[in-house]
This record gives structure tokens, C-alpha cells and sequence, in this order.
């Protein structure tokens, strides 16, 4: 081998480079490969925040966890959840540290772009019957037409009665779905920008096509669907105006690529991020520091709501969890530190142009932490301090866990916002760190299998 000269080896020293999982930790690809196997099953359980924290509760009950009780004296090693109106939770593993040390969060949210029922949906229009749909959160709504879709979520009955939907997900369920023009006669649909490519009214969920047989009925086609679901959950039209009904693509996770070495599925944005996280915190023995690990919802509609994280749900857990150690909650506050834990872009080579590749980052080399995220010269972002990153990469380099830096795209190429600035806004010491994500928001977002695994060593990585 030739001897290194003296300028490669002062490169080596004083330059930074990210490197490849795969090239540097070839043994890792099996246990990623295992890892994700739970994974992609947590995917399908999770298609709905509901469906997540319903999933969720089940392995941590069998993890040890029981429901947190207020003034309980707990000690290290103790495992506890609080479930926010089955739409939130949180996990709590309490560490050798005293709270007024204190805690560490590691934040992740559940609810994922998709298409919700508008509150009054049904009609019929020439003999086929449809929902009308209002997207929840960022789309690009050319990418719904034709997706095979599955109908999920609650209707309150009007005699108190929950009732959950769950169509289109099992072997011999039907499915779903949005129409689109043909080729042949798209012409003037051609001439529309992409944003309008298929606009928000025409988001509209083929549901039926068949009557009630009787010529004296209005709509016919209208009251079959009606008759069925009356059948199938004792539904009528009104039980539309006491539900929430979502479509989500039908498809399952699935490996990606002649190696397998991706994850295909919908909603990884920020499932992923949930999953690594749970893991971390089902698997959290007696930590140094107690763990807060908390699955949110409404991110990405803005947070906003009983059960996102603009309201105030976690302060007030953190207040009945201190109160165990007699402690105040702004001293436990200001001591502790958070992963916000979410997703960012992964560099495209298709669509380098919106990218920059120096500070991107890319599929293979790990969690990428992500010190703000922003628009418009970083405004609605938790910018990360020096002292914050210094504290998460001594964490990650501890446990030599591979990691990588990232923005998200070209300075005003775009942006978006995570819920960093909200915990950060608590007090607390917060910066971002999570997955790659290829195609993120469309109905199939592709993650690397290594990432995922390495993003879980990282969030264990920070809960010892
Ligand atoms: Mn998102
Ligand atoms: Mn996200």
C-alpha cells in the first residue's frame, strides 16, 4: 500500500466528511434489514394517528408499561404512558438522574398528509356516487388521482357509540379511489400548472355505482352507499356530521429495489421517526436522564389543537410528572434537552436543482441532524445553538452512531417548519434530528433501511 502523503493526511485530519453506511459498516445491513421487518409492520397498523396510539399502547404494554398515575412515587427504570384522547402519547421511563437534572424528550409526530371527508360528503352525479374530500396538510394533489385508497377512522353514532372504519386495508376489501382524465382527452388539463394539475374540488372519492331499486327514490345511487354503511356500522347521513373519515393510500410498506435496501410505504413522514423513537424508549433500561417520549398529532396542520403541540398537553404532563419529585416545572424545563424528531429531505439526483448538495443530505449516511428549518431567512424555525449541537453529536459520537448534516433544500428554494420551535419555545434546548426521506409527503415515500436503523441507534444513543 502506498504510504499516505503529508497533505492527504492533514486532509484527513482537518477536512469533514460524511460518509456512506453501506461502504463503512457493511455488517450493519442485516440488522437494519430486522429492524425494519417491525417497522413496516408498525407502518400498517399506523396509517392514522388513532390507529398509531391504539398499535402503540399494545407494545408498550408488553414492554412493561402501565398508565402514569399523579403523586405516585416512581424510581429508575419505572415506565409509564399517558394517552392524550387516543390521538397523543406519551412514554416516560424514568432515569437515575433526579428530575430537576433534567429530562429528555424525544418528540415525533403521527399524523400524515392524506384526504379527510368534507363534514357533510356524500352525493351522487350521473349515476355514480363520491365523497368530497378536504386535504389535510401539504399535498401535491396531481400525485392522489388514481391511488388505490383505503377509508379509515371514526364516526360517534347518535347514541354515544364510537364506531371505527378500517376499508380497503385487508386481502379482500374493496378500495378507493380519485379519477383522472385520460390522455387522449387531456389536452386542456395539459395546459394547467402542476399545483392544478387535479385541483382540491376535484379531490372527489369514487364510492359507488350501482341504485336502490325504486324509481321513486331522488338519488338512488346516493342511498345504496347510504343502505350499506347503515348495514355494515347502523350509520345514517347525519352520523357524517359526528365523525372524523380519512382516506389514505391502500398500499402496504414494501422493500424498495432489487437489493430491498429501501422501505416504500405511505405516512413515513413521521412515522419513521415514531418508530426509531419508540424503540429507543421501549428499550431504555435506567437511563441517566428520565425520557419523555411523546407521539403527536395535528404537525402537519401547524400543531394547533388539543392534541398537537401548540396547545398545552405536554406542559401539563410535565407538571403532573414533577409533582412525583416535588419538583417546579420551569426548573426541570430549563435543564432538559429535546430531539425533535422528524424527517427531512433527502437529496434527489433527479431533481438536484432544488438541493445543495454541501449541506443536503442524502440516502445511507445516517440520522441528519437539522439545525433550523425555516422559509424566508429562517422565520418559524428553532434555530439550534452551538452549546445544543455540541451536546447531541457528543452524544451520537459516544456511541459511535454515523450521522449527517442537512438543511432542507436551496436557501429560498422553499422551506417548512417541524415542531422544534414549539418545545423550544418551553425552554428548552431542542434541535431536530430524523430520516431522510425521497418523495416525502406523496402517497409512497421512500426511506434507506440503514437510516432508519442508525436513526433508532441515535435516539438510543441520547436516552442512556
Ligand atoms: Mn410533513
Ligand atoms: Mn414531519
Amino acid at each position: 500500500m502506498m504510504s499516505k502523503t503529508d497533505g492527504q493526511k492533514l486532509e484527513e485530519k482537518l477536512c469533514y466528511t460524511i460518509k456512506n453506511i453501506g461502504m463503512e459498516r457493511p455488517e450493519a445491513i442485516e440488522k437494519a434489514e430486522e429492524f425494519c421487518e417491525g417497522y413496516k409492520k408498525f407502518l400498517n397498523h399506523s396509517k392514522i394517528e388513532r390507529e398509531c396510539v391504539k398499535y402503540t399502547i399494545g407494545l408498550a404494554e408488553d414492554a412493561g408499561y402501565v398508565p402514569f398515575e399523579r403523586g405516585r412515587k416512581y424510581v429508575p427504570g419505572d415506565k409509564v404512558y399517558y394517552n392524550n384522547r387516543g390521538k397523543n402519547l406519551i412514554l416516560t421511563t424514568f432515569g437515575q438522574n433526579p428530575l430537576d437534572q433534567g429530562v429528555h424528550f424525544n418528540i415525533a409526530h403521527i399524523d400524515s398528509p392524506r384526504l379527510d371527508l368534507k363534514p357533510n360528503p356524500l352525493y351522487e352525479k350521473d349515476e355514480l356516487a363520491y365523497f368530497k374530500t378536504h386535504y389535510y396538510g401539504g399535498i401535491r394533489k396531481y400525485q392522489w388521482g388514481t391511488t388505490p385508497l383505503a377509508l379509515h377512522g371514526r364516526v360517534m353514532l347518535k347514541d354515544g357509540s364510537a364506531v371505527d372504519l378500517h376499508i380497503g386495508e385487508e386481502k379482500d376489501d374493496p378500495v378507493f379511489v380519485v379519477t383522472d382524465l385520460l390522455p387522449h382527452l387531456a389536452a386542456k388539463q395539459n395546459q394547467r400548472t402542476l399545483a392544478e394539475g387535479l385541483r382540491g374540488e376535484e379531490l372527489n372519492i369514487l364510492v359507488g355505482s350501482t341504485p336502490i331499486q325504486d324509481d321513486k327514490v331522488k338519488a338512488a345511487f346516493k342511498l345504496k352507499v347510504l343502505s350499506i354503511l347503515n348495514e355494515r356500522f347502523g350509520m345514517t347521513e347525519e352520523d357524517f356530521l359526528r365523525a372524523e373519515l380519512t382516506l389514505v393510500p391502500a398500499q402496504k410498506a414494501v422493500d424498495v429495489g432489487l437489493d430491498r435496501s429501501m422501505v416504500g410505504a405511505y405516512g413515513q413522514d413521521d412515522k419513521v421517526c415514531a418508530y426509531t423513537a419508540l424503540m429507543a424508549e421501549l428499550s431504555a433500561e435506567k437511563p441517566a436522564f428520565t425520557t419523555v417520549t411523546l407521539l403527536t398529532d395535528k404537525e402537519e396542520t401547524g400543531s394547533q389543537g388539543a392534541t398537537g403541540m401548540a396547545s398545552d398537553m405536554l406542559l401539563h404532563y410535565m407538571e403532573d410528572l414533577v409533582e412525583c419529585e416535588g419538583e417546579r416545572v420551569r426548573d426541570v424545563l430549563r435543564k432538559s434537552m429535546c430531539l425533535s424528531a422528524d424527517v427531512n429531505a433527502a437529496y434527489d439526483p433527479t431533481f438536484a436543482d432544488v438541493f445543495e448538495a454541501q449541506n443536503s443530505c442524502y440516502l445511507n449516511k445516517g440520522p441528519v441532524l437539522t439545525k433550523y428549518t425555516g422559509a424566508r431567512g429562517k422565520s418559524g424555525s428553532n434555530d439550534a445553538s452551538a452549546e445544543t449541537m455540541y451536546r447531541v453529536i457528543r452524544c451520537l459520537e459516544d456511541e459511535d452512531v454515523m450521522w449527517q448534516i442537512g438543511e432542507l433544500g436551496k436557501v429560498d428554494a422553499g422551506g417548512g417548519g417541524t415542531i422544534a420551535m414549539f418545545i423550544a419555545d418551553m425552554n428548552v434546548d431542542t434541535v431536530d434530528l430524523g430520516v431522510p426521506v425521497l418523495a416525502m409527503h406523496a402517497p409512497f415515500e421512500i426511506t434507506s433501511k440503514l437510516d432508519v436503523y442508525y436513526t433508532y441507534r441515535a435516539f438510543r444513543a441520547f436516552n442512556r
